[in-house]
């Protein structure tokens, strides 16, 4: 894969035999873009062959090969980069260990970019590694890799006796959410993850394991993080748990396992996002980890992902904001491959592949508040964008080899933090 920086100091004209372009991803030929200041700042159909000279206007001509299909690059709404997609305990352990932690991180980064991936979300975890992955590893250290753009939530807001204390220490009591939330908010996240259940029971169909918050812990959390401007997700599985994280105003269901028909068409009136990261189960069903011998040959988590998958088409059909996210880092899930491993499976839900690259680029750059920018080939936005071999609306597959990546790039800010050291940030700030 050829990594292109387009310097928003610079301009260009990027020539594509063949573009999906504007948020219906309409194919077009014989595209002309020009890039000026970081943007796209023309966009037309020329006629075959007929280039700009180039002479004069000091713009830098790119000419993508025939055969080639520009499109926006891939964004993952849910990633763990604190996690490696192998194995939880390994990933733990090297939490402690500032070089291999870091060194891994440069990897799963770079497995991100190499699947074509602009953008991702992590979805938190409680060292806040995923904070120091965006403001600390410059692009250089990426080895000629074009960094993605990481949209984080620090750690997770959970109440110190729900589902997961790896995802963020917690607190002990409601009434410390307003400081929990100001203490991430300084820290300088980009949105707040709030756990709203526990985990899927891969033993009993139905069960959802953990408790769910109370309905006003949940409009606590929506109220301040609105308050600072930042975005919520909910991790929550079970109807009941994402009645009840829709009802307080989150902005994204994550995972939604076991959410009912009425439950989708209340996220479609309000407008609250789905993403339901089906790559993680999907691998569970592959995946011996978790077979015990209550699930194991019972078809247990065939079903769970099957009847999740099945949902797809009828929250699409409803008018749910459909994202696509592979929860990367879970067991079985790796950074990148994650990906188009979800998109698989929404192809097996018989999602259209133009409805399914929709879900990875523009749906996604809206839910992770980035749609001023990317997910979408148009004037105004940054080109952010891929070229893959053949025609992706046709087939899917074209995602698995992307042959260019294109970006203008997302530096480090100056905030210096190290990998490992962050404990206190939350408790440090709430006295
Ligand atoms: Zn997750």
């Amino acid at each position: 894969m050829h990594s292109i920086y387009l310097s928003p100091g610079s301009s260009y004209c990027l020539y594509a035999p063949t573009a999906l372009t504007g948020p219906e991803l309409k194919l077009e030929n014989n595209i002309l873009l020009t890039i000026e200041n970081g943007r796209i700042a023309g966009l037309k159909t020329i006629p075959s062959g007929n280039l700009p000279g180039g002479a004069g206007s000091g713009a830098q001509l790119i000419k993508l090969d025939r055969g080639l299909t520009l499109m926006p690059s891939l964004i993952d709404a849910h990633v763990h980069l604190a996690l490696d997609g192998v194995s939880f305990k390994d990933s733990v352990s090297r939490w402690d260990n500032e070089e291999a932690l870091q060194s891994r991180i440069i990897k799963e980064l770079q497995a991100a970019a190499a699947a074509g991936i602009g953008a991702i979300r992590d979805g938190g975890d409680c060292r806040n590694i995923n904070l120091s992955a965006r403001d600390n590893l410059d692009e250089e250290r990426l080895s000629g890799i074009l960094k993605p753009r990481i949209i984080s939530t620090g750690e997770a807001v959970r109440s110190e006796n729900a589902y997961g204390s790896f995802l963020g220490r917690g607190y002990s009591k409601p009434v410390e959410i307003p400081a929990y939330i100001e203490a991430l908010h300084a820290a300088g996240v980009d949105q707040v993850k709030v756990i709203a259940s526990g985990l899927v029971s891969f033993n009993e169909y139905g069960r959802v394991e953990g408790k769910i918050p109370a309905p006003e812990e949940l409009e606590a959390v929506v109220f301040h993080a609105r308050r600072l401007g930042l975005k919520v997700m909910a991790h929550a599985s079970s109807d009941a748990a994402v009645k009840r994280a829709v009802q307080a105003g989150v902005d994204s269901i994550e995972h939604g396992y076991y959410a009912e028909k009425d439950t989708l068409q209340m996220m479609a009136e309000n407008q609250v996002a789905w993403v339901p990261t089906i790559a993680p189960v999907a691998a569970g069903a592959a995946n011996s980890l978790f077979n015990d011998e209550v699930s194991r040959g019972s078809g247990l988590i065939e079903k769970i992902c099957e009847e999740h998958i099945e949902k797809l088409r009828f929250a699409l059909h409803s008018g749910v904001i459909l994202g696509a996210g592979s929860d990367a880092g879970a067991p079985g899930v790796k950074h990148g491959a994650g990906l188009i491993a979800e998109m698989s499976m929404y192809a097996r839900g018989a999602l259209a592949n133009r409805s399914i690259l929709k879900a990875a680029t523009a749906a996604n750059a809206q839910i992770l508040g980035l749609d001023g920018d990317i997910g979408t080939i148009r004037c105004g936005l940054k080109p952010e964008l891929i070229a893959v071999r053949g025609n992706p609306l046709h087939d899917l597959a074209t995602l698995k080899q992307v042959q260019m990546r294109f970006s203008t790039g997302h530096f480090s800010s100056a905030v210096k933090r190290t990998f490992s050291g962050r404990a206190g940030l939350i408790q440090g700030s709430m006295g």
